[in-house]
């Protein structure tokens, strides 16, 4: 595999918001083993799950220094089946994901992909947002792993079901 053009420099935000099951840490809240500004301080020996996480900004050798998540506090994300792109934001600034430039590309990813059964997130805690090409649907606190069912009626209506 190719390297990787880009790297996280002193950037620890997945730190705080993603949660990591073999620390018990929850998301939202900095690891015990973060060093703000330079990185993990076990990172020899950091579980499985942070070896394997990648935001879209790291996978994202065109997405500008800009977009970086210690820049913006989000955190760009998508599930595994790749049907969600999750902005995903500190709770303790839970609306970054408004600001430029992530609201632009955020909008412009809704854009493109609505009506091909991908949606476009954002997330702050439990609290989720879902963007639509039109409108921001506050969705108030969902359970993480709920599947998100949206329909658009004739007349432009967006109605989203959880199960
Ligand atoms: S959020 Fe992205 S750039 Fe920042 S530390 Fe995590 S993987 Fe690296
Ligand atoms: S173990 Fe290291 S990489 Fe994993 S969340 Fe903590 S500081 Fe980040």
């Amino acid at each position: 595999m190719a390297e990787r053009e880009k790297s996280c420099g002193p950037c620890t935000m997945c730190c705080k918001v993603m949660r990591v099951d073999e620390l018990s840490k929850p998301g939202g809240t900095m690891c015990a083993h973060a060093r703000p500004g330079r990185g993990c301080g076990i990172y020899e020996t950091r579980p499985a799950s942070c070896r394997s996480f990648a935001c879209l900004w790291l996978l994202d050798a065109d997405m500008p220094h800009r977009f970086r998540p210690d820049q913006t506090k989000v955190v760009l994300d998508q599930d595994h089946d790749g049907r969600r792109l999750i902005a995903r934001c500190d709770p303790a600034n839970p609306l970054a994901w408004r600001r430029a430039p992530i609201h632009a590309a955020l909008k412009g990813y809704a854009q493109d992909h609505w009506g091909t059964g991908k949606v476009v997130m954002a997330v702050a805690g439990r609290r989720a947002w879902l963007i639509t090409p039109k409108e921001e649907i506050d969705l108030g606190e969902i359970d993480p792993a709920a599947r998100i069912e949206v329909a658009e009626d004739a007349e432009g209506r967006v109605s989203v079901r959880m199960k």
